[in-house]
C-alpha cells in the first residue's frame, strides 16, 4: 500500500502527548500578544498519535535512498561514508547550543575550532589564508571569482574574461557569467586533458583567469597543471582550482604547489560532512598571498592565547553568508581530519584512487572508456555499445535502482557520449565493489538479452520512473494532483 499523508492519517482530536492539567490560566498568551500577530482561525496540522508520527516517518526513511543504506557511486560527489563521531561532536552542547552573536569572550572553543580547522585546510591545500564562509563549493567558486575580480580591480582592470576546459562541472561557467565574466570554453584533447593548442589561441591580455578541475572530472590528473598555470600567470591572469575532486589527492598534491591561486574545498565531499538534503554544506576557500587581502569578513585570528573576530579589512569583498558559514559542519570536517591525522587521510586518497582502478578494471571489458589515461578517484564510462543495443544510460542508471543500488551520475562530463560516472570512495570494501561491477554486468546481459527488462526499470522501488522534466518546469503540478 503506497504511504498515505500524515493528513490522511490524521483523525480530530487524536494527540501524540498527554499533559497534566494545565494550573495556570489559558488565555494569558493570546491575552498579552497583539491581535495583529494571532491567527484567526486554528493552523491546519495533522493530528494523530507519537506511534503514528513514528511510524510514519521511519516508513518515508525507509523508501529513501541514503548513505548510511547502501552504496552510493554517485561520480564528481564524493558520496563517501559519514563517520558517526563527527555526528557527536557536532551535537556536544558547547557545539550545538551556542549562539552566533555570543560575546566573543563566551566562544572561545568555537573560534578556536574555526582557526584550526582553517589552518589545516590552508596546509592541505598549499595556500597562505583560508575563508571558511562559503555554504557550498558553488559559493565557494562564486566567491573565488569574486576575489579575482577584485584583484583584478585593485590592479586598474577587471578584465573580460575566464577560461573554463568543456569538461567542467556546470557550476563553473555559472559561476563565472553571475560574476560578470564572460566563461570561454577550452578544448580539451584525447587524452581528456587540456589541449594547450586551444589554451594558447585563447590567451590574453583580457583573461582574469582559469577555473580547473583536478583532478578533472574525468578523474584524470592534467598532467600539464604547472605548463598551464604558467602560460595564464605569465599574461596577469590568476588560477583557479576546483576542489571537488580534491578526495584523490590529499597529502599528495597540493593545490599551491601546483600554481593556483584560490581553492574550493568541497567539507561535504572530501572531509565526510552530510550532503543533506542539498544543505547544509560547505565550501570554504583557500588562497595565497595574492588574494589573501580580499577575503571575507570577519576573519579569525589568535593574539597571545586568545582568539578574535577582525572586520576592519578595508579591501574585503565583504561578507557572502550570515555569521561564519555552516558551523555544524566545520565541527564535522574538523572531527574527521582530527581522527585520520595526516597519514590517515593520505591512506584515504590513496585507497579511493585503488578503488576507482579496481572497479574500472572489472567493468572496462563490457562498457566503453573513452578516455583511456589511467583515471584517478573517480572513472567515466560509455553506454555507446548497450546503446546499439537500443538501451540507454538512463534505462542503466534505473535499471541499478531495481538491484539496491544508487545510480551513478550520468550524461556528465559533456563530453562523453552515454556517460556513466562512477567514484566508489576509499569507505566501500572490496565485496561491495565486487558486488556493485555484478550488478552493472549482469545489466550489460540484459541489454543483450531482455532489452525492455531494463527499459522498463525501475519496477521495485516506491515510485517507477517520474517525469522530472515536467516536474521542473511546472514545480505546483505535484500539489494540485
Ligand atoms: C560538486 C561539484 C561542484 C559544486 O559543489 P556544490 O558543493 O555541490 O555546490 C563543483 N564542481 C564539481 C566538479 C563538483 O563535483
Amino acid at each position: 500500500m503506497p504511504e498515505r499523508l500524515i493528513f490522511e492519517i490524521s483523525r480530530e482530536g487524536r494527540k501524540g502527548y498527554t499533559l497534566p492539567k494545565m494550573d495556570v490560566p489559558v488565555d494569558s498568551f493570546r491575552s498579552s500578544t497583539p491581535g495583529k500577530y494571532l491567527r484567526a482561525t486554528p493552523a491546519e496540522l495533522p493530528e494523530v498519535s507519537e506511534n503514528e508520527v513514528v511510524r510514519h516517518f521511519v516508513r518515508l526513511s525507509n523508501m529513501n535512498y541514503h548513505i548510511d543504506k547502501g552504496f552510493y557511486p554517485l561520480g564528481s560527489c564524493t558520496m563517501k561514508y559519514n563517520p558517526k563521531v563527527n555526528e557527536k561532536a557536532s551535537a556536544m552542547s558547547g557545539n550545538a547550543d551556542i549562539h552566533p552573536l555570543g560575546p566573543q569572550e563566551a566562544v572561545q572553543g568555537a573560534l578556536e575550532l574555526m582557526y584550526n580547522l582553517g589552518d589545516m585546510l590552508r596546509e592541505i591545500a598549499g595556500m597562505s589564508a583560508v575563508s571558511l564562509q562559503p555554504a557550498a563549493g558553488a559559493q565557494g567558486e562564486l566567491t573565488g571569482i569574486m576575489l579575482i575580480r577584485k584583484y583584478h580591480e585593485s590592479k586598474g582592470k577587471v578584465r573580460s574574461k575566464i577560461l573554463v576546459p568543456d569538461s567542467a562541472h556546470g557550476t563553473n561557467p555559472a559561476s563565472v557569467a553571475i560574476s560578470g565574466y564572460k566563461a570561454v570554453s577550452i578544448k580539451s584533447n584525447q587524452n581528456g586533458t587540456v589541449d594547450l593548442d586551444d589554451l594558447r589561441q585563447h590567451i590574453d591580455d583580457e583573461v582574469a583567469g582559469m577555473m580547473l578541475t583536478n583532478p578533472n572530472t574525468l578523474g584524470i590528473f592534467e598532467k600539464d597543471i604547472v605548463k598551464i598555470s604558467k602560460m595564464v600567470h605569465d599574461v596577469g591572469g590568476l588560477m583557479y582550482m576546483d576542489g571537488a575532486n580534491l578526495n584523490a589527492i590529499v597529502g599528495l598534491v597540493r593545490p599551491g604547489d601546483m600554481g593556483f591561486d584560490v581553492v574550493h574545498i568541497n567539507l561535504h565531499k572530501t572531509f565526510s560532512t552530510p550532503h543533506g538534503g542539498g544543505g547544509p554544506g560547505s565550501g570554504p576557500v583557500a588562497v595565497n598571498d595574492k588574494l589573501r587581502d580580499f577575503l571575507p569578513v570577519p576573519v579569525i585570528e589568535k593574539n597571545a592565547g586568545k582568539f578574535s573576530l577582525n572586520f576592519n579589512k578595508p579591501n574585503s569583498i565583504g561578507k557572502v553568508h550570515s555569521f561564519f558559514g555552516n558551523f555544524g559542519m566545520h565541527v564535522r570536517a574538523y572531527t574527521y581530519i582530527l581522527s585520520h591525522g595526516p597519514e590517515g587521510l593520505r591512506g584515504n586518497s590513496i585507497n579511493a584512487v585503488i578503488n576507482a582502478n579496481y572497479l574500472l578494471s572489472k567493468l572496462r571489458g563490457s562498457f566503453l572508456l573513452p578516455y583511456k589515461a589511467r583515471p584517478m578517484h573517480e572513472f567515466v564510462l560509455s553506454a555507446d555499445t548497450q546503446k546499439e543495443r537500443g538501451v540507454k544510460t538512463l534505462d542503466i542508471a534505473k535499471r541499478l535502482l531495481d538491484y539496491g543500488y544508487h545510480a551513478p551520475t550520468i550524461y556528465f562530463p559533456l563530453i562523453v557520449h552515454e556517460a556513466l560516472m562512477i567514484e566508489p570512495t576509499e569507505t566501500e570494501t572490496k565485496e561491495t565493489l565486487d558486488e556493485f561491477a555484478k550488478a552493472l554486468l549482469s545489466i550489460d546481459e540484459e541489454t543483450k538479452t531482455s532489452p525492455d527488462t531494463v527499459k522498463s526499470a525501475p519496477t521495485t522501488t516506491p515510485v517507477r520512473r517520474l517525469d522530472d522534466a515536467l516536474a521542473a518546469r511546472n514545480v505546483n503540478i505535484c500539489f494540485k494532483e
